[in-house]
C-alpha cells in the first residue's frame, strides 16, 4: 500500500517524492550512525537522551566574609513610631540610619563609591548624599552586641509621612559601617547600604527591607538577594539574613563593565551546613546544596543538579548553579590556601 502511495505521489509531483524519499532516507542514515555511536544532531535523539546530557554551568563564586548583617526587629515600625534594627557585626560598627533619604541623593552616593574614594565612613557617605535626608542617627554597636537600637525622627521635625506615591525618598535607609580605622583593612567590604520601607499613613505597606547593598574596598556593589529554600513540608521559605559568611559573584576584575547588582548572596549562618535538615526534592536522599541560577531556588543536592534543565519548584530554565558550600576536602585544602 505505501509502495502505491508513493508511485501515485511520483506521478503527480516527482519533486515533492524526491524529498520525501531523501528526508527518509537521512533519517534512516541518522538513526543507524546513531546506533553506532556516532554523534548525531540532538533533534534526532529520544528526549530520554537529551536529558542525560544536561550540564548547568557551574558559577564562579568567591568567598568573602561579610562583617555586616542588618534584620528589622520584631517590633512594629512606623513613621512616628520608629523602626527597631537588630544589627549583627563581627566588629565594631557604626550604624546610621537616614531619615527620608532622597531616592537620587542614594544614587549619587553609590555612584560616587564606585567613581571615587570607596565609602567606609558616615561622613563620607553624607557628604556623597549631599546631605538629602530629613534626619540622622547614629549608635556605635559592639562586637555580636546581641542588642536592638531603636531609630526615630524627633517629633519637633513635625514629619509623619513622607507624600504620595511616587516618592522621592526612601522612608530610611541605614549604612553600616566598620568603627575602627585598622579593622578596614582586614574586610574586602567595607560598608553595607539596607534601604527599608517603613509603613506612614500614606502608604501601610509594612515594614520590610527593599535593597541591600555591600560596598567594596575597591569601588564594587553587590545587591544581597534572598535565597529561596525548600523546606520539609514542601512550602517554601525565604531567608533573607544576609549573614557573616557570604559568597559572591567574582568581581569583574579584568576591567570591563562592573556588573554591581548581580551577586548573589548565600545567607546561611556559617559552621551549620545550609542545607542539614532539607532533604532534595527529587532524590529526597541528599541534602540541599545546590542554589538554581536565576531563579535562585535552593532544592538539589550535588548529584541531582546534573538531571535537570528546569528547576523543580518553578519550571524555570536554569542557566546556572552555584553550591551552597563545597565539599569538606575541598574547603579545607581551600582553608589552608587562603590562611597562608
Ligand atoms: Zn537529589
Ligand atoms: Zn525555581
Amino acid at each position: 500500500m505505501a509502495a502505491g502511495f508513493l508511485v501515485m505521489l511520483y506521478e503527480y509531483c516527482p519533486p515533492f517524492y524526491i524529498s520525501i524519499v531523501s528526508l527518509c532516507f537521512i533519517i534512516t542514515v541518522a538513526m543507524v550512525l546513531g546506533w553506532f555511536g556516532f554523534d548525531v544532531p540532538i533533534i534526532l535523539r529520544s528526549s530520554d537522551d537529551a536529558d542525560s546530557v544536561a550540564n548547568i554551568p557551574e558559577k564562579r563564586m568567591v568567598q568573602v566574609t561579610n562583617p555586616f548583617a542588618l534584620e528589622l526587629g520584631s517590633a512594629p515600625s512606623s513613621v512616628t513610631g520608629g523602626v527597631v534594627l537588630r544589627p549583627r557585626c563581627l566588629e565594631e560598627c557604626t550604624l546610621s540610619c537616614y531619615w527620608g533619604c532622597g531616592i537620587q541623593g542614594l544614587q549619587a552616593a553609590l555612584h560616587a563609591h564606585r567613581c571615587g574614594p570607596p565609602i567606609s565612613t558616615p561622613q563620607r557617605f553624607q557628604e556623597a548624599l549631599h546631605f538629602q535626608y530629613q534626619h540622622v542617627q547614629t549608635f556605635h554597636i559592639e562586637t555580636e552586641d546581641p542588642g536592638e537600637r531603636l531609630t526615630q525622627m524627633p517629633a519637633s521635625l513635625g514629619i509623619s509621612h513622607f507624600g504620595v506615591l511616587p516618592r522621592a525618598c526612601y522612608p530610611l535607609v541605614v549604612l553600616l559601617t566598620l568603627a575602627e580605622p585598622d579593622t578596614r583593612d582586614i574586610y574586602n567590604i567595607v560598608a553595607s547600604v539596607t534601604v527599608v520601607h517603613v509603613p506612614d499613613e500614606k502608604y501601610q505597606l509594612s515594614e520590610r527591607i527593599l535593597f541591600q547593598y555591600l560596598l567594596t574596598v575597591q569601588g564594587n556593589m553587590y545587591e544581597l538577594k534572598p535565597l529561596f529554600m525548600s523546606t520539609g513540608d514542601g512550602s517554601q521559605a525565604e531567608s533573607t539574613d544576609p549573614a557573616p559568611d557570604t559568597e559572591q559573584e567574582r568581581p569583574n576584575e579584568a576591567g570591563g563593565p562592573q556588573t554591581g547588582t548581580t551577586q548573589e548572596d548565600e545567607d546561611e549562618d556559617e559552621g551549620a551546613a545550609p542545607g542539614a535538615g532539607r532533604d532534595c526534592v527529587v532524590c529526597q536522599n541528599a541534602p540541599v546544596n545546590r542554589v538554581l541560577l536565576p531563579c535562585r531556588h535552593t532544592c538539589l543536592c550535588d548529584g541531582c543538579v546534573s538531571r535537570v534543565q528546569h528547576c523543580p519548584m518553578c519550571r524555570a530554565f536554569v542557566l546556572e548553579a552555584f553550591a551552597l558550600c563545597r565539599r569538606p576536602l575541598e574547603d579545607e585544602q581551600e582553608g589552608h590556601h587562603r590562611g597562608e
